[in-house]
């Protein structure tokens, strides 16, 4: 009988990745819901995912330049980056389970 190997970190972080996490990561982020609100002169701009709910918060100064840093505040749901440690996410193995999850709708009934 053949060794089952223990899954590395990455690997079991990958195997219970939501589906909806999946799709994001592959298609991107479907930011269609944003709040805005003043902050004094500023302006704080915040989407979220309806799939995974990640945040991007966007502030703007009075000049409409964004503040700070370059990038946005990014909140990431909880599972949604690999594990600390782990590296980066393996593409591959993302897109694999991707495309098993994917044939999975595929062939399930209407
Ligand atoms: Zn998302």
């Amino acid at each position: 009988m053949a060794k089952r190997r223990t899954p590395t970190p990455e690997q079991a972080w990958l195997a219970d990745l939501p589906d909806a996490y999946l799709d994001c990561r592959m298609m991107g982020h479907a930011d269609v819901d944003y709040t805005y609100r003043p902050d004094g002169r500023a302006h704080v701009i915040t989407l979220s995912c309806s799939r995974c709910k990640r945040r991007r918060t966007f502030r703007l100064g009075a000049g409409l330049t964004r503040e700070g840093r370059s990038r946005p505040n990014y909140s990431d749901a909880e599972g949604y980056l690999a594990p600390r440690g782990s590296g980066r996410a393996d593409r591959r193995a993302i897109a694999a389970r991707w495309v098993d999850h994917l044939g999975r709708l595929v062939d399930s009934p209407l």
